[in-house]
């Protein structure tokens, strides 16, 4: 049995994470300050005796044995990374500074919650790892994308330096059940709105585009790269290849959903990316061909599930 280490563990991505981890007879502790996350998310694993809840920020260094950390502790979605974007810095600076320490330590190995905004607004199509990304250093999104980015550096530089154990993953735009209603991502804001009769709020023309990632497909792929040999550190993209325009979300959500809604047209926010897909080339290869299975129908169908009971529609 190992004992595993999950920063951000009450969010989104991290709430699925604890379960499987303890569902593949791991024990977990997981750590959040409940700023995104809830205790809602992670209520059904508060009986386990193998779980551990620690409301803690992961700015300050936190202290305990284990074999593995996840480190997922930041605010993801646009609109609560720009809440207080310093502490957005300052979490995913301090916080990896705090995780690696830990695992230097500990000799544990630790994994980076990276993701596509590395990239920034690409102007390379799809992108691969070997891309250093077009980012805007003092817009609106850079303390996440600068912040990860650092973290990113901080990294690989306990690794070269101290032989940490490390494993960074890129992950491209997530989706599913326990995406907080509110958090503005694209996804739950459509669905939500969709449920409630609301107008679709489309940013720009819509012709940007994502690829949208079911949560259990990145499970998968996070696990698999924990478990790849010491040599293998990525960064490596984990996301759905398939590229949708956010047109073409809505009219997906609408359909699902048999909503009446109709399209709104509202700014552009600054510095959204035009395009974005990940070249899984190398996840496929190292990670015992891993690739998403989940098709985005399926996906949605079981977020418009989980959504539908969470408002009583
Ligand atoms: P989320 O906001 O639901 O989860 C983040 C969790 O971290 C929350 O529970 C929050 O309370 C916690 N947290 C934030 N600041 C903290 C701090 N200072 N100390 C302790 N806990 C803190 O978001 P998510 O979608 O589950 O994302 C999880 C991770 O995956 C993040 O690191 C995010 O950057 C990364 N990621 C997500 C996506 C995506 O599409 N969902 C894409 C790329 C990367
Ligand atoms: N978006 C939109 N309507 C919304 C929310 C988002 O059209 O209600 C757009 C947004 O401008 C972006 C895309 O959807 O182009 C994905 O946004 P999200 O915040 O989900 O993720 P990110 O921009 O970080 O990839």
């Amino acid at each position: 049995m190992k004992r595993i280490l999950v920063t951000g563990g009450a969010g989104f991505i991290g709430s699925h994470l604890c379960e499987r981890l303890l569902n593949e007879d791991n024990e977990v502790i997981c750590l959040d300050n409940f700023f995104t996350g809830s205790k809602q998310n992670i209520i059904h694993l508060l009986d386990n005796p193998y779980f551990e809840l620690v409301r803690h920020d992961i700015t300050t260094p936190y202290v305990v044995e284990v074999d593995e950390i996840y480190n997922l502790a930041c605010p993801a979605s646009p609109v609560h990374y720009q809440y207080n974007a310093i502490k957005t810095v300052k979490t995913s600076v301090m916080g990896a500074i705090n995780v690696l320490g830990l695992a230097k330590r500990l000799r544990a190995k630790v994994l980076q919650a990276s993701t596509s905004e590395v990239y920034g607004d690409p102007n390379v199509h799809p992108q691969k790892e070997d891309y250093w990304g077009n980012v805007n250093p003092i817009g609106p999104r850079s303390c996440y994308d600068e912040g990860k980015r650092c973290a990113e550096t901080l990294f690989m530089n306990y690794n070269l330096q101290n032989d940490v154990k490390i494993k960074i993953i890129r992950i491209f735009n997530t989706y599913g059940p326990r995406m907080h209603p509110n958090d503005g991502r694209v996804v739950s804001n459509f669905i939500v709105q969709a449920l409630n009769g609301q107008d679709i709020t489309i940013y720009g023309e819509g012709k940007q585009t994502r690829s949208f990632q079911y949560v259990d497909d990145l499970l998968e792929g996070m696990i698999r790269m924990m478990a790849t040999k010491d040599s293998f550190t990525g960064p490596v993209n984990i996301g759905n290849p398939v590229e949708f325009s956010m047109l073409e979300l809505a009219e997906m959500v609408l359909k699902l959903t048999h909503s009446k809604s109709k399209l709104t047209f509202k700014p552009l926010p600054q510095d959204d990316p035009t395009q974005r897909r990940p070249d899984i080339t190398l996840a496929k290869n190292e990670l015992d061909g891993w690739e998403p299975k989940i098709p985005l129908e399926e996906g949605l169908e079981k977020t418009i599930f989980y959504f539908k009971n969470l408002l009583n529609k």
